[in-house]
C-alpha cells in the first residue's frame, strides 16, 4: 500500500519523485492503516519503491498484501500521471466501505490489475462501482501482449479489459511501469478463437492527457482473405491436435455428410459481436444455419454455450456485446449479402478456394465496412 494515516489521521502518500525521501523521514514515526486502523511501517528497499506494510501479518480485509513491485511502482505512476491535473486519492475508501479502487479521481475509480482475477470477480467489481455510480476504469498491468507476426494473441483474462468505441473498435489499455508506457490496441477484431488483428500505439506516460484521449486514427482494412486462409488452419489443427471426431462441431459437420473444408464461404464470417463469443464462427454460424428454421438464433447460440458447445467470453466492459447480439448480427449480414443457399458446399478444395476469392473480390468491401468503426 502507498497510502497510510499518521497519529494525527492526516493521510500520507508516497508516491512522486519526493517518495524516497518522504520515505526515509516517515521511518520513525507510527502510521496506520487507513482501513483497519493497525499500526504500518515504511519500506524502503531496493526491490520495490517505499510503501507501507502491515506490522503483523493478520489479514487487513482491502489490502490482499503482498502487492507485487509491479503493481506498487504502477499504481504510484499512475497517481502522477492523474494528480498532474485532476485532483485524486491514492486507495481510496468508499463510504460503505466495501470496495478500495487503486486511484479514485472524480467519479473514475482506477484500477491497476497486473495479476490475473476470475472473469467472475472482474465482472462483480465493475458492477460494484457502476452501481455506485463510479466508472471504472481498469489498466491492464500483466505480461506484455502476445504477438505472432502481424496478429496478436490475447488471454480470456486479457480479454477482460476490452471496451467498445465507436472510433476506436474493441481497444485494450495496458501500462508499464519499466518502460513508463501506455500500450494501446485498437480496432482489435479475432481472427480465429485465439488470434486477432489489431493495431498498436505506445504513449508515453508524460504525453498521456487524463483522462486519456487518443487521436483517431482510420482502422486498417480488414483482411478477408487472410481471415480465410486462417480459417482453413483452424481446421486443420482442430483436427489434428482434438481429435476432431469427438468435437461437437466436427460431429456435426460429418453427421450430415459434409465436409468441413468444403462448407460455403460464409459458414464462418467475422462480425463485431463474435469477440464475445470464444469459439470459431464457423462453429456457431454453422449451428445458428443447421437449426435457424427451428427458433430464434439468439436460443441456438444460448443453448449451445450452455452445452459447452461454444465457449462464451465475458467482456464486462463492454455489456452490449454479446452472443446473442453476434447471432443477430451475422444473420443480418448474410440478409444483406443476399445469401440463401446454405449448402452450397464446394465440390472439391480447388473449387472452394476460387469461390473464397470471388466472395472477396464481392463482398469484401461491404462486409468489412461493417466491421470498421
Ligand atoms: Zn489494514
Amino acid at each position: 500500500m502507498l497510502s497510510a494515516v499518521d497519529a494525527h489521521g492526516e493521510a500520507v502518500v508516497l508516491a512522486g519523485p519526493q517518495a524516497k525521501a518522504l520515505a526515509t523521514r516517515l521511518k520513525e514515526i507510527p502510521h496506520f492503516c487507513p482501513q483497519c486502523e493497525s499500526p504500518v511501517i515504511v519500506k524502503a528497499g531496493e526491490i520495490n519503491i517505499p510503501h507501507f506494510a502491515h506490522v503483523s501479518s493478520t489479514s487487513c480485509d482491502s489490502f490482499s498484501e503482498p502487492e507485487s513491485p509491479r503493481h506498487l511502482a504502477g499504481k504510484s505512476d499512475l497517481f502522477q500521471w492523474i494528480t498532474k491535473t485532476a485532483e485524486a486519492q491514492m486507495e481510496a475508501r468508499l463510504p460503505d466501505q466495501s470496495q478500495r479502487p487503486d486511484i479514485l479521481t472524480g467519479r473514475i475509480a482506477v484500477e491497476y490489475q497486473c495479476s490475473s482475477i476470475p472473469a467472475s470477480l472482474f465482472k462483480e467489481r465493475t458492477d460494484k462501482y457502476t452501481a455506485k455510480n463510479l466508472t471504472p476504469f481498469w489498466i491492464y498491468g500483466g505480461k506484455a501482449v502476445e504477438r505472432k507476426g502481424t496478429y496478436i494473441k490475447l488471454s480470456p483474462f486479457q480479454r477482460l479489459f476490452l471496451r467498445y468505441n465507436a472510433q476506436l473498435g474493441f481497444y485494450f489499455i495496458s501500462y508499464c511501469p519499466d518502460r513508463k508506457m501506455f500500450t494501446i490496441f485498437e480496432h482489435i477484431m479475432p481472427l480465429t478463437p485465439s488470434l486477432c488483428t489489431a493495431s498498436c500505439r505506445f504513449a508515453k506516460v508524460e504525453d498521456m492527457t487524463f483522462p486519456p484521449s487518443i487521436p483517431f486514427k482510420a482502422a486498417a482494412p480488414f483482411p478477408l482473405q487472410a481471415f480465410f486462409d486462417e480459417k482453413r488452419r483452424w481446421i486443420d489443427q482442430s483436427l489434428y491436435f482434438q481429435q476432431g471426431r469427438s468435437h461437437p462441431f466436427f460431429k456435426a459437420v460429418y453427421a450430415s455428410r459434409r465436409n468441413p473444408y468444403l462448407l460455403p464461404e460464409f459458414v464462418g464470417l467475422p462480425v463485431p459481436s463474435g469477440m464475445s463469443i470464444r469459439s470459431h464462427p464457423i462453429e456457431w454460424q454453422f449451428y445458428l444455419l443447421a437449426e435457424q428454421h427451428k427458433r430464434p438464433v439468439e436460443d441456438i447460440i444460448r443453448s449451445r454455450i450452455k452445452a459447452g458447445h461454444l465457449k462464451e467470453q465475458p467482456l464486462p466492459l463492454a455489456p452490449d456485446v454479446t452472443p446473442e447480439a453476434a447471432a443477430a448480427e451475422y444473420m443480418a449480414l448474410i440478409n444483406e449479402l443476399g445469401i440463401s443457399n446454405a449448402t452450397a458446399d464446394s465440390s472439391t478444395m480447388f473449387h472452394k478456394l476460387q469461390k473464397e476469392e470471388q466472395f472477396v473480390k464481392v463482398f469484401g468491401e461491404k462486409l468489412t465496412s461493417r466491421l470498421m468503426f
